[in-house]
């Protein structure tokens, strides 16, 4: 009797994911060059017929309502668990929890400790909104970027070096 199996090779799902990944940071390093020019104008502006929410294609024809607020709301709903479970997990509390559109940084944690996460977060994998909460919340209690700091970061995420480093090659 013949093998009669059928043999698809199919790509491991890393790599492919991986490639898709890198499609997609293409295409949003060239939105983040038209949008840094248009900086002042509203996101819509950027001239697409759809938006990345963390890192997912939506059509702009499914958001009936203000763009920058639901994209706000949208980052905050998703930050405000993650940071409260940090801050719990740390024994500091913080302030307000604040998201807004910034150039400079991608997330800061004030002397009185309010947090400002970046609104473009919305747009990239989960996992670097992930990384600055935690980056935040370990501000809460060490307020520089010591070795303690960093220390205690890793803790919580062991690949900070990468994320942070593609974090800077995205915007910065
Ligand atoms: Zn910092």
């Amino acid at each position: 009797m013949p093998d009669m199996s059928l043999k698809i090779s199919i790509p491991l799902r890393k790599s492919k994911d991986k490639a898709f990944e890198e499609l997609l940071l293409n295409k949003w390093r060239l939105l983040i060059e038209k949008f840094q020019k248009k900086w002042k104008k509203k996101l819509e502006d950027i001239g697409e017929d759809f938006v990345m929410i963390f890192w997912e294609r939506v059509s702009l024809n499914e958001i009936k309502w203000d763009l920058n607020k639901y994209l706000k709301e949208k980052l905050y709903s998703e930050t405000l668990p993650i940071l409260e479970n940090y801050s719990m997990s740390l024994e500091k509390p913080f302030n307000k929890l604040y998201i807004k559109n910034v150039l400079s940084r991608w997330g800061s944690c004030s002397g009185t400790n309010n947090i400002t996460i970046n609104l473009k977060l919305v747009h990239l994998p989960i996992k670097y909104l992930n990384y600055v909460i935690i980056h935040e919340a370990c501000h809460l209690r060490e307020k520089n970027h010591s070795s303690k700091f960093w220390d205690l970061v890793a803790i919580y995420c062991p690949d900070y070096k990468e994320l942070r480093k593609e974090l800077k090659n995205i915007l910065f």
